[in-house]
């Protein structure tokens, strides 16, 4: 793949956008659908499927009727508390691997106090919890 190359035409203003978007989400300002229909608009028109954003970046992954499917994932280290500011408000983004014999997951994790994504062990329980809010 010469996916490296590709990223660098996507200029910096565009990337603070989507991380704007990214971050609004998670901070509960504006809507999943809205941001991943917004950050699918991008990638589309940048000809790339994924777009790296310093601590994690997003992916889109496939169209479930006519909306597009955009995850975020955390860098692959996991981390007990946010690796940016120690923090460990976090708020439940995506379950990144399932360990089936275990009560823990691991997740991309949204720091409340400085808006850092990372991974993290999570509770199954709320990880379901998050998907029926
Ligand atoms: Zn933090």
């Amino acid at each position: 793949m010469s996916g490296a190359k590709v990223y660098e035409i996507v200029p910096q203003e565009v990337r603070d956008l989507v991380d704007r978007w990214v971050k609004n989400f998670a901070w509960g300002l504006i809507r999943h659908n809205t941001m991943m229909r917004a950050v699918a608009t991008v990638l589309k028109l940048h000809g790339i499927k994924r777009l790296p954003l310093g601590r994690y970046e997003v992916v889109y992954t496939c169209d479930f009727g006519d909306l597009p499917i955009i995850h975020i994932h955390g860098r692959e280290r996991v981390s007990e508390a946010c690796p940016a500011c120690g923090s460990s408000a976090w708020r439940y983004i995506h379950t990144e691997r399932e360990l089936p014999f275990s009560r823990y997951d691991i997740i991309t994790a949204f720091c409340l106090d400085c808006g850092c994504f990372y991974r993290k062990f999570g509770w199954k329980v709320e990880e379901r919890d998050a998907e029926q809010a």
